[in-house]
């Protein structure tokens, strides 16, 4: 199947979000991530695996009616850090942003220490260095406490 294919499964939407080259059996996270559920009003196209051109098999989520937010984009840069998001603007593309994982997130999870100064005193906010990409792992500024993709995938 190529890509011209694929465009045969969904029908374009005229107002909403693309996400496109999603790693394969990523997009169900993603859409739980946007919040995305049974009670969406509006359509919601998820393909999974299918074949690509750049990385074999992608998954690939069009939500209509959708605006993603920066923060949205931090997050499904952590999962998802091949894909692409698609701005759709009556029925074309208004923008494009690829996804990649920053050197620095604030206010994006909780740390993982219950006693860390984010976690116990309220105008302080989380704040992470990102230490490593591959396999991704953050580090608390405030008490140096370790996140791994585990805790994220929990947390997200
Ligand atoms: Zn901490």
């Amino acid at each position: 199947m190529n890509e011209g294919n694929n465009k045969l499964i969904v029908t374009k939407i005229q107002n909403g979000t693309v996400i496109d080259r999603i790693p394969p059996g990523k997009a169900l996270k993603i859409l739980e991530i946007l919040g995305i559920d049974s009670n969406y009003p509006y359509t919601v196209a998820l393909v999974m695996r299918v074949a690509s051109r750049r990385m074999k098999l992608k998954d690939v989520v069009k939500i209509k009616g959708k605006a993603i937010t920066p923060q949205d984009i931090q997050k499904l840069s952590f999962i998802a850090p091949t894909a692409t998001v698609n701005i759709i603007n009556d029925y074309e593309v208004k923008e494009k942003v690829f996804l990649k994982i920053p050197d620095h997130v604030e206010e994006f999870v909780d740390c993982v220490n219950p006693n860390c100064v984010s976690n116990t005193h309220e105008p302080i906010v989380s704040s992470f260095d990102v230490v490593s990409k591959d396999p991704l792992i953050l580090r608390c500024v405030f008490c140096d406490r370790l996140l791994d993709q585990k805790y994220l995938n929990r947390r997200l």
